[in-house]
């Protein structure tokens, strides 16, 4: 099956009663307020949504239309697809979208209209597509090791399946990568044939900042919409240990993300910060054409030298969005009023309504 072709998209935009598009999104990651937004921009809106997991959307009132599905997959029903057609529907794609609709059927079957670059998707998904994206805009990234033995100063590794999940670790030697890769296998953790999938990169000792931006396309303008920071089980709570102590138990540290709280960032670096964002959006206009749509989030850390240090990238709305559901400092600043990234998207959208522009930003 071929992917879908934009014009199939934008013929069925052309029966959409653009006097009633209804925002939909399916219920999780940030979908709160991206639908609170929509309705502040006076949207429609739908939430699509695993049965028993409707309670914060009922509560919130923030949906006005429920899609009730027994599995978050079933977003790529046809008849649930039908559903979201019928309502005029742009769906807002997340983390939570991609990952349980599965990115080959966004890609191939997903024919409802949605907001921003489907074709970029792929591209934060694949580490090497991602990393390929950020070189060529001439951002620093960690440096990549190709070999374990090359190991020469501290490394983490990350394995494919395990993002941001249990099974990183850190090692300082060859011989310490291969003493804990032993550990995982016995915990079977990871098997023979995934180690020669570990992505091993410089260690960065510095802070974490995680940079919402948005790219409009509609202005041709990256704005810098908020900051957050992440908690994460169990390394945070290991540091909370003394060092005497954390050595005798033996606890091997995961990364999982279970919270975000928002920050911001010494002024004297927010020029590093724009200067990002503008490089990656001018290369994805080359490399994934049309390129950056909306939101998007390059996650780093601040080392000593004041530099930052791009260890990831998101090009959808991200999960540290949810620490301004109703505004952040830097969104405040641009907009003189309450923006949230949920609200951003949806001025997007009205906006491109208005104009009669939506072919420019949906996909
Ligand atoms: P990721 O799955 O790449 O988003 O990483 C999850 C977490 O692992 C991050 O939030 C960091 O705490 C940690 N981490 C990832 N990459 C590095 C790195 N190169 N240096 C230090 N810590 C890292």
């Amino acid at each position: 099956m071929g992917k879908i072709d934009k014009n199939e998209i934008l013929s069925i935009l052309d029966g959409y009663d653009k006097e009633n598009v209804t925002i939909a999104t399916l219920g999780s990651h940030t979908s709160i307020h991206i639908l609170k937004g929509a309705k502040e921009e006076g949207f429609r809106t739908a939430v699509v949504c695993e049965k028993g997991r409707e309670v914060p959307y009922q509560r919130f009132e923030v949906a006005d239309e429920f899609i009730l599905v027994d599995k978050f997959k079933d977003i790529i029903n046809e008849d649930v697809q039908q559903k979201l057609r019928d309502m005029n529907a742009i769906v807002i794609p997340h983390g939570s979208f991609v990952a349980y609709a599965g990115l080959d059927n966004v890609e191939d079957k997903f024919n409802v209209p949605m907001f921003g670059n489907r074709d970029i998707l792929r591209w934060e998904a694949e580490r090497d597509l991602e990393r390929k994206l950020i070189i060529e805009s001439d951002i620093r990234m960690p440096y990549k090791y190709d070999d374990p033995s090359k190991i020469d100063r501290t490394v983490m590794v990350k394995f494919p399946g395990a993002r941001g999940g249990r099974g990183y670790f850190v090692a300082s030697t060859p011989e310490e990568f291969n003493e804990k890769i032993n550990v995982m296998l016995k915990k079977n953790w990871i098997e023979e044939e995934d180690i020669k999938e570990a992505h091993i990169e410089e260690y960065v000792a510095g802070c974490n900042y995680c940079i919402h931006y948005f790219y409009s396309a509609l202005n041709d303008e990256v704005e810098v919409m908020g900051m957050d920071t992440r908690f994460e089980s169990s390394i945070d709570g290991l540091v909370r240990i003394p060092a005497k102590d954390q050595l005798e138990i033996g606890l091997e540290p995961s990364y999982v993300v279970t919270g975000n709280h928002p920050v911001v960032i010494r002024e004297s670096l927010l020029p590093q910060v724009f200067e990002n964002g503008d490089k990656l959006v001018e290369t994805a206009k080359k490399m994934v054409a049309p390129g950056m749509n909306g939101p998007f989030c390059l996650q780093c850390f601040c080392n000593e030298d004041l530099e930052l240090v791009i260890f990831e990238m998101s090009a959808r709305t991200d999960g540290g969005t949810n620490t301004f559901m109703d505004s952040s400092p830097y969104s405040y600043m641009k907009f003189g009023e309450f923006m949230s990234m949920g609200r951003r998207i949806s001025r997007e959208i009205k906006n491109a309504i208005e104009q009669d522009k939506l072919d420019v930003i949906i996909t």
